[in-house]
């Protein structure tokens, strides 16, 4: 009997021991795997749509350079003195800065996030390089994953051909004329404001744009390969975005 105590009394310190040690709690695992996905696909693909579904469906966290831009820029601080001396030149904010800016945000953010989307970075295959450099050195716990969107010129062409935003700077929402509600009453179904046609939609705008994207994306894919990340293809040629949604679903 006083042996059976004892033996329980030794178990008992033992599993005390252990917990305090962090053997029974998943938080003390000193190797946590995120991801961060960044999407490729031509201006009007849909990469973009994708990418706020997996933010309102799968609670997915997301930056958006540009956004990181302005902010730096409000904020007036020495990086967002630096990008504003650039635009208002109307020219391209440095790689190394964006870079800097991106690291900056993820050093703050990153802790708690586990599944980041970045919209619209890198968009070259210099930005991507140094991506996956600032990763490996100083992100070691994210693995990134790259989905490449397939579509043709032309259906890209007749899909911009149907678009129409927000008038609303704030609001900016984007409609498929033909899935508006009303086809009389062009306005925003979330605040009301006009729906206008984007200038830079039209046809010769457009290929012109597809062109330039087409002769940037080789290289980048290039690095991506290279350096071994998840490289996944989704067609999306012809689907409805619930479709193409469902689709990825099963990649990630
Ligand atoms: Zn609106």
């Amino acid at each position: 009997m006083e042996k059976m105590f004892g033996l329980m009394l030794l178990a008992v310190v033992v599993m005390i021991t252990l917990s305090a040690c962090g053997v029974f709690s998943k938080k003390e695992q000193p190797q946590t795997t995120k991801t961060i996905l960044t999407f490729l696909g031509a201006p009007g693909s849909g990469k973009g749509t994708v990418a706020e579904q997996c933010v309102k469906d799968l609670g997915y966290a997301t930056m958006s350079t540009g956004n990181l831009l302005r902010e730096a820029v409000a904020r007036g601080d020495e990086l967002g003195k630096k990008a504003e001396s650039f635009m208002k030149e109307g020219k391209l904010v440095p790689d190394e800065l964006v870079m800097a800016l991106v690291e900056e945000w993820l050093t703050k953010n990153m802790p708690k996030i586990s599944t980041l989307v970045l919209d619209g970075y890198p968009r070259t295959a210099a930005q991507a390089t140094l991506f996956i450099d600032l990763l490996k050195n100083k992100f070691p716990e994210v693995a990134l994953r790259v989905v490449n969107i397939a579509i043709s010129d032309d259906a890209i062409v007749a899909r911009l051909a149907d678009r129409l935003v927000c008038s609303s700077k704030p609001c900016q929402a984007v409609y498929s004329r033909k899935l508006l509600k009303d086809q009389n009453n062009l306005v925003c179904e979330k605040c009301g404001n006009p729906l206008i046609r984007r200038e830079d939609d039209n046809e010769t705008v457009v290929r012109n744009r597809l062109k330039v994207y087409a002769d940037n994306v080789d290289p980048i894919i290039k690095v991506y390969k290279e350096s071994g990340v998840r490289f996944d293809e989704l067609n999306v040629e012809g689907k409805t975005v619930e479709a193409v949604f469902a689709e990825f679903k099963k990649l990630v």
